[in-house]
């Protein structure tokens, strides 16, 4: 296939590090935290950066390199690092790119950790933000400053699923001379890819939906070859590494991302609509829902609408815990992106360390659920949450 982009699913298996003299067909694993070098002049040229090898296992290592290099090719990035968790990337893509006096300006609905970072961390160095309400189009525009130095947003947000307009913030990030950061976390490069619709940089929790079946912790960041030079000096540097198992893992995940979230998305579409109008729930958000309020949005810039779904129950706070209780398949985990179906109640865990104030304005109510659609049967999946939602009633 010359002169042809390699297709998603074809690049996300054939991507692979060079065979070594074993001959294996699938990679093996390189646990090891150091390389030798050939001889002298190789070693000074390694560190030079005149050639490109594995030198050290803190930034160089074939496993995390071939996730990494498999995620840019998938999220159409020109270079990228791999990173020993989502926060990690967060982290590194801020951190690297800021310094005292600069400001951030960010959408309000961000995962947790991320806006502990934005309110607590980086204002010890005089790192200042501007939050923007999803809703809220011309508040971007507002928001900026000649001291701004980044947008960061997070489409379908944790958990309120907030869709926001990439292309749009993409050519205002552009008209400031300034990079867009999305993490891109809840949709996967298989139904979203904002480096074509924009941003100059993607962050990613691979715990979620890329490993998908919940069993290590794993990031990157990838975009922009300038701005990943600079993630990657601050890395290096600061060691938030990928662990090479880790990364094979991700990597053999990858293999398997475009099956597994066909899947996941319809399921979890089925699931929204069955439970859209049931006399126990107040909502059901769901991007692909016409209900949803950016509806039309999503449909543009996602090719699915993700694995997740929001039931906002009756009842408050007493019926979601008696919901949750009575749930017999689902499980209950603050993780999400797994084959099995996860219920999590932010108000009460993911962000009980938000005010009430804060927690209402990115429209985490009370009654409000994350399911984490599996991959069980569907009609399993339905049946318990219709049984929990009855027993709770
Ligand atoms: C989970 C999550 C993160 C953090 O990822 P970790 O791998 O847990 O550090 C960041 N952003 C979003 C949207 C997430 O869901």
């Amino acid at each position: 296939m010359p002169d042809q982009p390699p297709r998603f699913e074809t690049a996300a298996i054939r991507t692979q590090a060079p065979r070594s003299d074993a001959r294996e067909h699938s990679v093996p694993l390189f646990l090891t935290s150091s390389f030798v070098f050939d001889d002298a002049e190789q070693a000074r040229a390694l560190f030079a950066d005149e050639i490109e090898g594995a030198v050290y296992s803190r930034y160089s290592n074939p496993n995390p390199d071939e996730f990494v290099r498999k995620l840019c090719l998938l999220e159409g990035g020109e270079d990228g690092i791999a990173t020993g968790s989502g926060m990690a990337a967060v982290y590194a893509s801020l951190a690297a790119l800021v310094k005292s006096g600069d400001h951030i300006v960010a959408s309000r609905s961000l995962f947790g950790s991320t806006h502990q970072i934005l309110t607590k961390l980086l204002p010890r160095w005089g790192v200042s933000f501007t939050y923007v309400d999803a809703a809220d189009d011309a508040g971007w525009d507002r928001a900026i400053r000649p001291e701004t130095r980044l947008l960061f947003v997070e489409t379908p947000s944790n958990p309120g699923l907030d869709v926001l307009d990439l292309e749009r913030l993409g050519a205002l990030a552009k008209s400031h001379n300034i990079p867009l950061i999305v993490d891109n976390c809840f949709a996967t490069p298989y139904l979203q890819r904002p480096i074509a619709l924009g941003a100059s940089l993607v962050v990613h929790s691979a715990t979620k939906w890329i490993d998908g079946q919940g069993r290590v912790l794993g990031g990157a960041i990838v975009g922009d070859k300038a701005l990943v030079t600079e993630a990657r000096y601050f890395a290096r540097h600061t060691g938030p590494s990928l662990s090479p198992f880790n990364a094979w893992v991700l990597s053999k995940s990858l293999e398997t991302l475009a099956v597994r979230m066909d899947r996941h998305c319809a399921n979890a579409m089925a699931l929204a609509k069955h439970f859209e109008g049931h006399a126990g729930l107040e909502q059901v958000r769901y991007p692909f829902l016409a209900s949803h309020p950016q509806h039309a949005l999503a449909r543009r810039q996602m090719s699915q609408g993700g694995g997740i779904v929001v039931l906002v129950l009756k009842g408050g706070i007493e019926r979601c815990r008696r919901f949750i209780d009575a749930l017999q398949l689902c499980s209950h985990s603050p993780n999400l992106g797994d084959t099995r179906s996860i219920v999590t109640h932010p108000t009460s865990t993911t962000h009980s360390k938000l005010t009430e104030a804060e927690r209402q304005a990115v429209g985490i109510v009370p009654g409000l659920v994350r399911i984490s659609v599996g991959l069980e049967h569907l009609d399993d999946i339905i049946a318990d949450v219709e049984q929990a939602l009855a027993a709770s009633a």
